[in-house]
């Protein structure tokens, strides 16, 4: 039976039905062993088995290269800010890094990284983060030790379509709110990682691509379960790992393969934006999405009301709440609202809000 809550959040966000299904049928007994995954030695050939699936499910999603190794780490998105620096920073000499800030996440890594060398910021101080400037204005430091930016800005809704150029500096990518929303040349990064929790799985696990030249540069007071070197050494295994977690993205990852993978999200997600987009481009500024069109984000769209009239869009989110229409509120940080599309929102699912929407301006306009 399908659930009647549609849960537009930003994360932790919807899981696909048939994951949370597979869970419950295998929690109290997972695969004859008469304990559940949490139950189960991280150690144990079990469990040995979901973290290898895991990670073979996710090398065949994105055909990824054999000179990369897959980590699963903890500290979420906010570990990350430190576990890169951590790594990277020592990789040239000065110790320098470049940022590249389109939003709330890169400047929160920017910051953390700003304690252990010196971070150059490749854009202009933005007031709002509206989009990305031309790479033609980027100040990129040819001696960096690496480059880093954030694929999809979570709360202000900026998204890469195209992967940056750093001439040969290795690149640095958060992608935890959209990596396997589409195809990715892996080729192209030093370093990606993933907060589980929106397109890929629970909270709890972070997912780091790393190629295997930048393992091993870490500084002398990086924390050991944040070594990259050290967590590759030890198959994700040197501590314990987030066992249940892990095993929650293989399902996910085994999901999106009959889904037809990354290339089949791709099409998905670009028709359910479009839906939402073109709603909001329609509606003769009723409703007004502030990101600059080139970098618009399949996966979480800013929406304001009327130029951002609180009390409508309080009216909005309310009326969204009795049509079971959940975790529509935009960031506490930027007000109004927002709508997060992840892999796991099915199209009918993105109908029912563009007829919301629909209705709404309607009866509001
Ligand atoms: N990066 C991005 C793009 C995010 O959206 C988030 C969290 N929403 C983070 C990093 C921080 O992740 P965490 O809460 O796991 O530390």
């Amino acid at each position: 039976a399908s659930r009647q809550i549609i849960n537009f959040a930003p994360g932790p966000a919807k899981l696909p039905e048939e994951v949370l299904q597979k869970a419950q049928d295998e929690l109290c007994n997972y695969n004859k062993t008469g304990v559940s995954v949490m139950e189960l030695s991280h150690r144990s050939s079990d469990f040995t088995k979901i973290i290898n699936n895991a990670e073979n499910g996710l090398r065949d999603l994105l055909n990824i290269p054999q000179n990369y190794k897959v980590l699963f780490m903890q500290g979420g998105g906010n570990g990350q800010f430190s576990a890169v620096p951590l790594n990277l920073m020592n990789l040239k000499e000065g110790s320098t890094a470049d940022y590249i800030v389109t939003g709330s996440w890169s400047a929160k890594a920017a910051k953390e990284a700003d304690k252990y060398g010196k971070v150059n910021m490749v854009l202009p101080k933005q007031e709002d983060y509206i989009g990305i400037p031309d790479q033609c204005m980027w100040n990129l430091n040819p001696g960096a030790s690496y480059v880093y930016y954030c694929a999809n800005e979570t709360i202000h809704g900026v998204e890469f379509h195209d992967i940056p150029e750093t001439n040969g500096v290795p690149l640095v990518c958060d992608m935890s709110s959209n990596i396997l929303s589409r195809p990715v040349d892996i080729s192209k990064f030093g370093v990606i990682y993933a907060g589980a929790q929106k397109n890929i799985g629970c909270a709890g696990v972070t997912l780091v691509i790393i190629r295997d030249d930048l393992l091993g540069h870490a500084m002398p007071v990086c924390p050991v379960i944040f070594d990259y070197k050290i967590q590759a050494g030890n198959n994700s295994c040197y501590n314990t790992p987030p066992t249940f977690s892990i095993y929650i993205m293989g399902l996910v990852f085994k999901w999106l393969k009959a889904q037809g993978g990354a290339q089949a999200m791709a099409k998905l997600n670009q028709r359910k934006a479009s839906m939402i987009y073109d709603l909001v481009d329609n509606s003769n500024g009723f409703y007004v999405s502030p990101v600059d069109v080139k970098s618009r984000s399949f996966m979480n769209i800013p929406i304001r009301i009327k130029n951002g009239d609180e009390h409508l869009e309080k009216i909005f989110l309310d009326e969204a709440l009795k049509q079971d229409m959940i975790q529509l509120k935009g960031h506490r940080s930027v007000g109004g609202i927002r709508v997060s599309l992840y892999n796991a929102i099915t199209m009918t699912e993105t109908e029912k809000l563009a007829v919301f929407m629909t209705k709404f301006r309607n009866n509001h306009q």
